[in-house]
């Protein structure tokens, strides 16, 4: 942005990180790889910049007609921050926010209209610093402790334990921090990790094991090293009788009604990045008979749906097969067309909450469905209690 002291631009780098734009990501909206003509080089890869409008279409809508026709009942529209980093709900459901709540509705943007029928991947992301010694790399490297070294050990632990993990595992990093020059002794270097699966036990007994792994690199290179959990997820619960709501309501308001020159707009970009050129796909899916296979990827979601029963809509706000994550779904959620997905969200919202508040018997089965996928376990944090949101 012309004009910005650093202090400005890191605010509003800050800001970005909390509005939950992609970095990197930026584009002009239109159907090609354009720079913001800003400057700014983040944008809306996962459109979540149209939440806002869906949910609080949505919430005041079931405030006017509960009003209208004298329906008893509350109901609460949480914003949340930081999702794209799946960091917002667990804090939040840590400071009890969702205590209470009967049932929970939300919505995602996507290149397909459906109520979500797939749960997603348990999850922890930390981070490992180790700090060793700097010394001259020629002169006197005995004098030296190497932090590289450390990650380097613990990485190839990783790596070595990959084989002996189930199929469903994941674990990914990056080395954010691996020193500054060659002729020095790295004193300071940190990875970042990701392990998921589609089981929170699964996720917790390999975390154990790679904090063993760090522990034993730090141990191998005599370095010291500071486990950081930044955020931890389960598996997103699917809640069948507020799936079949939802559907029925999905079904009666129907896709998208995109106009022509979005269609035209998606074809141009489908047909530049050499995919299929028809256009946005506004068909409503089926709810097929039993839940699909988990997908790859976690949400914070999924911490809400372990609370209370909780069902997921995703509207059609991107061309067919696009990237997602990627510059042309920021280029589509910029467009002004896009908000028509958060119409058609803020209607389906708004007739599923109506359901739930007239409709006894749906609520007693999405608490009974609730009891029988939770199986009546309590939910637990997967992060410490009193551990504080790490905001930039
Ligand atoms: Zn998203």
């Amino acid at each position: 942005m012309a004009g910005a002291s650093p202090a400005e631009m890191s605010a509003l780098e800050a800001l970005d990180d909390l509005a939950d734009e992609i970095r990197g990501m930026g584009n002009e909206p239109v159907p090609h790889r354009a720079a913001r003509a800003d400057g700014i080089t983040s944008g809306h890869g996962c459109g979540h910049n149209l939440f806002g409008a869906g949910s609080v279409g949505a919430a005041i809508a079931i405030k006017r007609a509960m009003a209208d026709q004298d329906i008893a009942g509350e109901v609460r529209l949480f914003g949340t921050p930081a999702e794209e980093t799946v960091v917002g709900k667990v804090y939040m459901a840590n400071a009890g926010a969702f205590d209470g709540v009967d049932a929970t509705l939300v919505w995602h943007p996507m290149t397909e209209t459906r109520v979500t029928n797939a749960s997603t991947q348990a999850m922890n992301n930390f981070t490992v610093e180790f700090r060793g010694q700097a010394a001259h790399s020629a002169a006197d490297p005995w004098n030296g402790r190497s932090a590289l070294d450390a990650v380097e050990m613990m990485n190839y632990g990783a790596n070595l334990m990959r084989e002996h993990v189930q199929p469903s595992t994941r674990i990914h990093y990056v080395i954010p921090n691996a020193g500054e020059a060659p002729n020095v002794v790295p004193e300071y270097a940190k990875v970042w990790y990701y392990v998921r699966d589609t089981l929170r036990t699964n996720v917790e007994e390999h975390y154990a094991w790679l904090l063993d792994i760090a522990d034993a690199a730090a141990q191998a290179t005599r370095t010291e090293h500071e486990v950081s959990l930044i955020t931890g997820v389960h598996a997103l619960l699917l809640n069948r009788p507020l799936q079949e709501a939802m559907q029925a309501n999905l079904e009666a308001v129907g896709g998208p009604n995109f106009p022509d020159v979005f269609q035209a707009w998606g074809r141009e970009m489908q047909t530049g990045l050499d995919i299929d050129p028809v256009g946005l796909d506004v068909e409503v899916q089926p709810l097929a008979l039993g839940a699909t296979p988990a997908q790859g990827g976690s949400t914070d979601v999924a911490e809400v749906s372990w609370i209370t029963p909780t069902v997921q809509l995703e509207i059609t706000s991107a061309p067919k097969g696009v990237p997602w994550h990627s510059w042309a779904t920021s280029a589509s959620h910029g467009t002004e067309w896009a908000a028509a997905a958060a119409d058609v969200a803020a209607r389906v919202l708004a007739m599923t909450g109506m359901d739930l508040l007239t409709d006894p018997g749906l609520l007693e089965a999405a608490r009974e469905a609730h009891r029988e996928s939770t199986q009546g376990r309590p939910w637990r944090s997967p992060i410490p209690a009193d551990q504080k949101p790490p905001i930039p």
